[in-house]
């Protein structure tokens, strides 16, 4: 116990000496350092265009970056410079692998509303193939709050709800950071996942448990560095456009 009142004293007492430090008298260029340089990116026109070290995965013209989950051609189709998903026609993934990455993708639910709780708007962006954000409709549209809209399925509801009405586009940009494991298999350390939902903090460098799972719980399995993203067809019509990546 002594130890430990020792212990607080001479933190307190080294806190109050730092605070004593004439700084006046030091020199600015100690504190500084001027390498290695960060490299020089491009910004987009607007902060939802790509910078130049993105990896453009979709910019309405094709399906170039993609392939079907079930069959090599995708089903999807493009409309107006979007990317749609109509019910039947499956999941579509990445033909490249990702693992840490900047993400930024927009989506927009039908206009027209049918169906309620999961059944109005639903997709969704699995990272690395294993970690669903949700795309829904819950404009007025309540459902389980770890399965609405800016939410890790099953796992995190987002901080708010911050949807835009049906048939309005909506972006979502994602700062994704991979799980990491031991060769022996083990768990490392757990995924991690910040998303701005149309300019709104929804999930703050959240940690995820695992996979998202319909039923049961999350679970982490040992996996490559790098993993394929991919958008579900839930049955739902749903368009998504401009879609790009940096990686991390
Ligand atoms: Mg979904």
């Amino acid at each position: 116990m002594r130890l430990k009142i020792f212990a607080v004293l001479l933190l307190i007492s080294s806190v109050s000496a730092a605070q004593k430090i004439d700084r006046s008298k030091g020199d600015p260029k100690i504190s500084e350092y001027w390498e290695p340089v960060a490299p020089v990116v491009t910004p987009g026109k607007t902060a939802q265009d790509a910078p130049s070290d993105a990896i453009v995965l979709f910019d309405g013209k094709d399906f170039s970056k993609w392939k079907g989950m079930s069959s090599p051609e995708v089903k999807w189709t493009i409309e107006d410079g979007a990317m749609v998903v109509k019910p039947g026609s499956g999941g579509i993934e990445t033909q490249q692998s990702f693992g840490d990455c900047q993400l930024h993708i927009e989506f927009r639910t039908p206009a027209k509303v049918e169906g309620e709780s999961q059944g109005r708007g639903n997709s969704g962006i699995f990272l690395m193939g294993k970690h669903e954000l949700q795309v829904l409709d819950n404009y007025n549209n309540r459902t389980y709050v770890n399965g609405q809209a800016g939410s890790i399925y099953k796992q995190l509801p987002p901080l708010v709800n911050v949807c835009r009405p049906p048939g309005e586009w909506q972006t979502y940009d994602v700062i994704f950071i991979a799980p990491r494991f031991y060769p022996d298999g083990r768990l490392k350390s757990q995924a991690t996942i910040t998303v701005i939902h149309n300019g709104v903090l929804v999930q703050n460098h959240a940690t995820l448990w695992g996979s998202s799972e319909y039923i049961g719980s999350p679970v982490y399995v040992k996996h490559s560095e790098k993993e394929k993203m991919w958008l579900q067809d839930h049955g739902n019509t749903t368009a998504f456009r401009n879609i790009w990546i940096r990686e991390l």
